[in-house]
């Protein structure tokens, strides 16, 4: 399979961008936390198109080994079942920490365990990372920023996060394995990258993790009334899975050690995307029965962030990385994806 653009993925072919075949004198031995799930799955099956040596761990806990079994059994891979809570011992040249859930659904489900997956899961991957003197690139979040006071957001910005909310759990603890990262780096020497990642959509999104863009799709192709919390004016910006795994790479061998946003600055209010999904999701089932949704609004959820956008200035400047895909076509490909795994 190695080298071939193409995987497949239980019934569904998925379609990779070209990728360029190592130098096997460049080969890695690399290190992807959170591998089983959305982002590193994808971020997993770039690394090994690449060549590189790569070693998954995650916990299921919103993963699959459903998202990597294609590549079981290849020489190149391994997969190992470990919460990133507790110490393991590798031998790696890069690691890539993305072990977090990422839906408030699931993160506000065990709050106390996210807070430990963020302070002693990016504790443990940057010890282990110092022993090695691996590269860590630590998957930190837009959320950093809480609800912003700047519009839009640049990496100097510190933020307004109520750390007493239900939110916190998950954005104190991003916030705090940024710390702890820069902490590691001062004391330690360690060679960090940090990528404050924007929402982010596509293939191999868990259909049930309550986000907007699931939960829109899913609610238009089955007819149901799409569910606004709040009045619809709050506003979020959406990157296609494959421009932040190609922002992802680029910062890991870059020389940039300050956080850098991923993020397509395109912005949306939810009632536009909303009216957005319900047209998409027609377009592609053009020809059958049109999606009879409507918009429905539903009460406003506790601290919701008003309005999210990434300035990307310094992805552009340092990485020369800026997203390739639209908004547009990145939710087409989601869409199919979804329909497809839906059906029996
Ligand atoms: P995801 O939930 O699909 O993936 C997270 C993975 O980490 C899952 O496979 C899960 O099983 C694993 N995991 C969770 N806790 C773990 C633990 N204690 N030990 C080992 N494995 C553990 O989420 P995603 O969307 O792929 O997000 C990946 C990373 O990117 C996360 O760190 C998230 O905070 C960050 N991020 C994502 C988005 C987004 O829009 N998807 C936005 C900002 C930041
Ligand atoms: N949202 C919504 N309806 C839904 C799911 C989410 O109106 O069914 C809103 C949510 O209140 C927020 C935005 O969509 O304003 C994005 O929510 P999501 O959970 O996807 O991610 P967040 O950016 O808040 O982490």
């Amino acid at each position: 399979r190695r080298g071939s653009t193409s995987i497949t993925f239980t019934t569904v072919p998925i379609e990779f961008p070209p990728v360029t075949r190592l130098d096997p004198f460049n080969k890695k031995r690399i290190l992807v936390t959170g591998g089983a799930g959305f982002v590193g799955s994808h971020l997993v099956d770039r690394l090994m198109l690449m060549g590189h040596d790569v070693i998954c761990v995650d916990n299921y806990f919103t993963g699959s080994k459903t998202n990597i079994a294609h590549w079981i059994g290849h020489p190149n891979f391994e997969l190992i079942r470990h919460d990133v809570v507790d110490p393991i011992m590798l031998e790696v040249d890069q690691v890539y920490h993305l072990a977090c859930p990422a839906s408030p659904v699931h993160y506000q489900s065990n709050p106390v365990k996210t807070l430990k997956t963020g302070f002693f899961g990016t504790y443990n991957m940057l010890g282990l990372s110092k022993r090695v003197k691996a590269r860590f690139l630590l998957a930190s979040t837009s959320e950093v920023y809480g609800s912003p006071e700047e519009h839009p957001q640049r990496e100097g910005y510190w933020g307004h996060v109520n750390c007493i909310g239900p939110r916190a759990c998950y954005d104190e603890g991003k916030r705090v394995a940024e710390a702890l990262a820069y902490s590691y780096a001062r004391q330690d020497g360690v060679d960090i990258r940090v990528a404050r990642i924007f929402n982010t959509f596509g293939p191999r999104m868990n259909w049930n993790d309550g986000r907007v863009v699931s939960n829109f799709i899913l609610q238009a192709l089955r007819g149901e009334d799409l569910t606004i919390y709040g009045d619809g004016a709050a506003t979020r910006s959406f990157q296609y899975v494959h421009d932040l795994v190609d922002g992802l790479i680029k910062l890991m061998a870059s020389d940039c050690t300050e956080p850098v946003n991923l993020g397509t600055p395109q912005e949306y209010t939810i009632e536009e995307f909303a009216r957005l999904s319900i047209d998409l999701v027609s377009e592609v089932r053009a020809g059958k029965e049109t999606t009879k949704s409507k918009i429905i609004h539903l009460p406003p959820v506790t601290d919701d962030p008003p309005k999210r956008r990434p300035d990307i200035t310094r992805a552009k400047e340092r990485l020369g990385w800026e997203p390739k895909w639209k908004v547009r076509e990145g939710m087409l490909e989601t869409i199919v994806y979804f329909l497809q795994t839906l059906q029996p």
